[in-house]
C-alpha cells in the first residue's frame, strides 16, 4: 500500500515538474514561428538553390569540373571570328564561347558551394530559395542556357563552316609549303650539278 501511494505521488510530482517548465516558458519571448505562415529571413550567404546568370557565364567549365557529384553539365561552342554577332559577356570581356547547355540536377546537388567559389565571373550564385520540393525528380533538372534551339543550330552550322574553311586553308598552306620545298630542293640540286661536272672534267 505504501509503495502504491509512493508511486501515485511520484507520478503527480513528475507532472508538477513538467508543468513548471511549461509555465516558465509560457511567458517568455517566442523563439519559433508558425512556418509556413511566418518565417525567419534567410541569411544572404545561405547555400540554397543555385542560380546561373547566362550573360555572365563564359563557358570555362570550372564549376562542372570541381563539382563533387557531377551535377553540372556544360557544353560550349566556339564563337567564330566571322560571326556578325560578336557578343560581350556582361562583365565587359569578349565572349569566346557560346554556352548552349548549362544544366544543374538539383536532385544530386549537395550545396557545397564549390562551383560558386571557382567561378571567375560570379555567374553562378546561391540564392535564398529553398522551397522547391516537387513530386518529380525531373522537375529538379534545371536548364539555364538562354540560347534557343534555333540559335544553337545556327551557331553550330557557322562553326562547322568555319572549321571546314580552316581545314581547307591549312591543307592549302601545307600544299604550298610542300611545293616550295620541292622547288627549293630542285633548285639546290640544279645549282650543285655544274660544280660536280667541272670537278669530274679536271
Ligand atoms: S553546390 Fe556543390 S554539388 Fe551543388 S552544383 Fe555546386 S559544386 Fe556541385
Ligand atoms: S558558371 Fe562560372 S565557372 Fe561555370 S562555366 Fe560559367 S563562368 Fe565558368
Amino acid at each position: 500500500m505504501l509503495e502504491y501511494i509512493k508511486n501515485v505521488w511520484l507520478g503527480f510530482w513528475t507532472v508538477i515538474v513538467g508543468m513548471k517548465i511549461t509555465f516558465t516558458h509560457l511567458f517568455e519571448k517566442k523563439v519559433t514561428v508558425q512556418y509556413p505562415d511566418d518565417r525567419y529571413p534567410i541569411p544572404p550567404n545561405a547555400r540554397n538553390k543555385l542560380h546561373l546568370e547566362p550573360t555572365l557565364c563564359n563557358g570555362c567549365t570550372s564549376c562542372a569540373r570541381i563539382c563533387p557529384v557531377n551535377c553540372i553539365k556544360v557544353e560550349t561552342l566556339r564563337v567564330v571570328p566571322d560571326d556578325p554577332e560578336q557578343p560581350m559577356i556582361a562583365d565587359g570581356t569578349k565572349r569566346k564561347l557560346w554556352v548552349p547547355v548549362y544544366d544543374i540536377d538539383f536532385a544530386k546537388c549537395c550545396f557545397c558551394g564549390l562551383c560558386t567559389t571557382v567561378c571567375p565571373t560570379f555567374a553562378i550564385k546561391h540564392t535564398v530559395e529553398f522551397e522547391y520540393s516537387t513530386y518529380s525528380r525531373d522537375d529538379l533538372y534545371v536548364r539555364f542556357s538562354d540560347m534557343s534551339p534555333e540559335k544553337v543550330a545556327e551557331k553550330k552550322k557557322m562553326l562547322e563552316e568555319f572549321q571546314a574553311k580552316e581545314k581547307a586553308a591549312k591543307a592549302e598552306a601545307a600544299r604550298k609549303a610542300a611545293e616550295e620545298k620541292s622547288k627549293a630542293e630542285a633548285q639546290a640540286k640544279a645549282e650543285s650539278s655544274p660544280v660536280t661536272e667541272s670537278k669530274e672534267s679536271n
